[in-house]
C-alpha cells in the first residue's frame, strides 16, 4: 500500500527527514515513535502534500502510484486520509456538509453517482454509532468551539465516514486525555480491515496499550533507527529514549 524509500525533506533550507525507509501493507498497523523534534509531524506532512515542506530526496509509492506527485486533494480522493494534530476550523460548514462534499468528490472521481440523502444519513447512522458520537456534533460548524474530546471524536467519525485506504494519524501528547486516547484507538481498531492500513505518529506508549499495533518503528534525528512488534512500545516505556539515541549515534 505504501512503501516510503530514503524520503528526505527540509523545511527552510534545514534538513529534517534524512532518509526515511518504510514499508507498510494492506491490514496493517504502523506506530512511529521517537523524542520530541525527531521529524515524525514533517514526516506526516510529507505524506499530505503539505507545501511548506520541500522533499529533497528519495519516493513515496502509494497503491503503485507516485505519492509525491499528487495534490494534497488527488492524495484525499485516492484514499488518503491524515488527521492532525491541530484539527482545521472551518467556520459556518457543517461537518455534514463538508463530508457530503468530500464522500461525492471521492465518488464522481471514480465515476459514481453522488450518495442520495437517504444512503448519506445511513451512512452517517451508522458511522456514529460505530465512533459513538453525539448527532449534536454534526450540525456545528467544523471543529469551531469543539473541545479537545470532541475534536478527536469527530476527527475519528470522519475517518469513517470517508472510509480511507491509508490513515494517517499524528498525535501528540498536546491536549490528549485518556478519553480522547480512548477516542482514537477504539476508532483505529473498529475501522481496521483487511484493506486498510493505519500508521499512527505517538509520543504515548500509552495509546499503544490500546491500539496494538504490528510493528513499531522509532523515528530519531530524522531516520528510523529501530523497528520491531508491539514489544518494542514497551521496551520504550520502561528505557525513554537514551539507549536509542546511544545506538544511533554509534
Ligand atoms: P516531532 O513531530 O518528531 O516532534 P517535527 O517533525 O515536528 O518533530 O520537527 C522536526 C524538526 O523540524 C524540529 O527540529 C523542528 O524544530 C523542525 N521544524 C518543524 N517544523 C518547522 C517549521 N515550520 N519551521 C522550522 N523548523 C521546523
Ligand atoms: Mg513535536
Ligand atoms: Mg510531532
Amino acid at each position: 500500500m505504501l512503501k516510503i524509500e530514503d524520503l528526505k525533506a527540509s523545511i527552510e533550507g534545514k534538513e529534517i527527514l534524512k532518509g526515511i525507509n518504510l514499508e507498510v501493507k494492506a491490514g496493517e498497523v504502523h506506530a512511529i515513535m521517537g523524542p520530541n523534534g525527531s521529524g515524525k509531524s514533517t514526516l506526516a506532512s510529507v505524506l499530505a502534500g503539505r507545501d511548506e515542506y520541500e522533499v529533497t530526496g528519495g519516493s513515496v509509492s502509494y497503491q503503485g502510484e507516485d505519492l509525491l506527485d499528487m495534490d494534497p486533494e488527488e492524495r484525499a480522493r485516492e484514499g488518503v486520509f491524515l488527521a492532525f494534530q491541530y484539527p482545521v476550523e472551518i467556520p459556518g460548514v457543517s461537518t455534514t456538509n463538508f463530508l457530503k462534499t468530500s464522500i461525492n468528490q471521492i465518488r464522481e472521481h471514480k465515476g459514481q453517482d453522488p450518495l442520495d440523502a437517504v444512503s448519506f444519513l445511513s451512512r452517517v447512522k451508522e458511522k456514529m454509532k460505530l465512533v459513538e458520537m453525539d448527532q449534536s456534533l454534526l450540525s456545528r460548524a467544523l471543529n469551531e468551539g469543539f473541545s479537545g474530546g470532541e475534536k478527536k471524536r469527530n476527527e475519528v467519525f470522519q475517518m469513517a465516514m470517508l472510509e480511507p485506504k491509508l490513515k494517517i494519524l499524528d498525535e501528540t501528547d498536546s491536549g490528549l486525555d485518556i478519553d480522547a486516547l480512548r477516542i482514537v484507538a477504539n476508532g483505529v481498531n473498529k475501522l481496521r480491515n483487511e484493506d486498510n492500513a493505519t500508521v499512527v505518529v505517538t509520543h504515548y506508549q500509552r495509546l499503544l496499550e490500546y491500539i496494538v499495533p504490528d510493528y513499531v518503528h522509532v523515528l530519531y534525528n530524522g531516520r528510523i533507527v529501530k523497528s520491531g512488534t508491539k514489544d518494542l512500545a514497551l521496551e520504550l516505556e520502561e528505557k525513554g529514549y537514551d539507549w536509542i539515541k546511544a545506538e544511533a549515534a554509534v
